[in-house]
């Protein structure tokens, strides 16, 4: 089994001990800093009604869907959604994760190429999210041009609305909702393949994630990633010895956490304290996770 390269990752994701932008004004004590991935972009607190759409994506490289794996991989999101809103109501949250997909007449895929080497080559090209962008606007495209002509009144930004922002506005004026996850799947039924959230942590670039997986815990892990949330284990991008450190205490801290082990079952995992407060579940973070994540230099912005 290919399960040594199974990994997951975030683009452009801010290692551990970067991630905190520093914002604000000066206290006398320490700075306060904003986490680059709360309460930002798209998806901003994992509460109230949530839309998770799925866009199955046909391709040469990652394979073509048919109705069965399509069926299969909603059963998946549906179980990862049903996970997440358990650990809601556990911790008394109110959370309405409503799974959509891109129907006309059925659920059917649209078609994008993928660049040579899958999702994995074209993450360790030179310019990742560029080609990554343009990949997902054409899948997007198809989906926008399904929608009733009046669903896609709204743009977010005023100027070179891109495909991604069409589709994103028509899914919150359709579901009534600002909090939509776009999840784009790729059917790579037989070869390894990563799974990414892109964008999190940018201000001008819509988030999404690209699942290669079927595996619930993985679908859950992406989702929690566009809520804001960050990676606890050690992916192949950290480098620095001070970031590694800082995930392995996370790990040890966290043994159940879904964030630190994407590849074991659901049912065996839970959303810890720390991105509780990544994803809006927790208005501070406490103390012991706010010096995980900042090595004790600044003070966490509250939300
Ligand atoms: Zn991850």
């Amino acid at each position: 089994m290919a399960y040594r390269t199974l990994y997951i990752v975030v683009i452009a994701m801010l290692l551990l001990a970067s991630c905190a932008l520093l914002t604000g004004p000066r206290s006398p004590e320490k700075r306060e800093a904003h986490v680059a991935t709360v309460d930002n972009n798209v998806c901003k607190r994992l509460r109230g009604k949530v839309v998770i759409y799925g866009v199955f994506v046909d391709s040469k490289i990652g394979g073509v869907w048919s109705t069965h794996d399509i069926r299969s991989t909603l059963d998946s999101v549906r179980v990862a959604a049903d996970w997440i809103m358990s650990q809601a109501q556990s911790k008394g949250i109110e959370l309405d994760l409503v799974v959509a997909s891109h129907e006309k007449g059925g659920v059917v895929p649209v078609r994008s190429e993928l660049g040579r080497g899958g999702l994995s080559g074209m993450l360790s090209s030179v310019s990742p999210a560029v080609s990554l962008d343009r990949w997902a606007d054409k899948a997007c495209r198809q989906v926008q041009s399904s929608f009733p002509r009046d669903t896609a009144r709204i743009t977010l930004t005023k100027h070179g609305a891109k495909d991604r922002e069409r589709s994103i506005a028509a899914l919150r004026d359709r579901h009534g909702t600002d909090n939509v996850a776009l999840v784009l799947f790729i059917n790579n039924y037989y070869g390894s393949e990563t799974s990414v959230a892109v964008h999190t942590g940018s201000t001008s670039s819509i988030e999404y994630a690209v699942v290669a997986f079927k595996r619930p815990a993985v679908i859950a892990h992406e989702i929690l990633h566009l809520f804001g949330a960050l990676d606890l284990y050690i992916t192949p991008y950290d480098s620095k010895k001070e970031a590694e450190k800082r995930k392995r205490f996370a790990m040890e801290r966290f043994p159940k956490e879904v964030m630190a082990f994407p590849f074991r079952g659901l049912d065996s995992l839970e959303i810890g304290t720390l991105t509780e407060y990544l994803i809006g579940w927790r208005r501070e973070a406490l103390p012991e996770d706010e010096a995980l994540l900042t090595a004790g230099k600044v003070r966490l912005a509250k939300y």
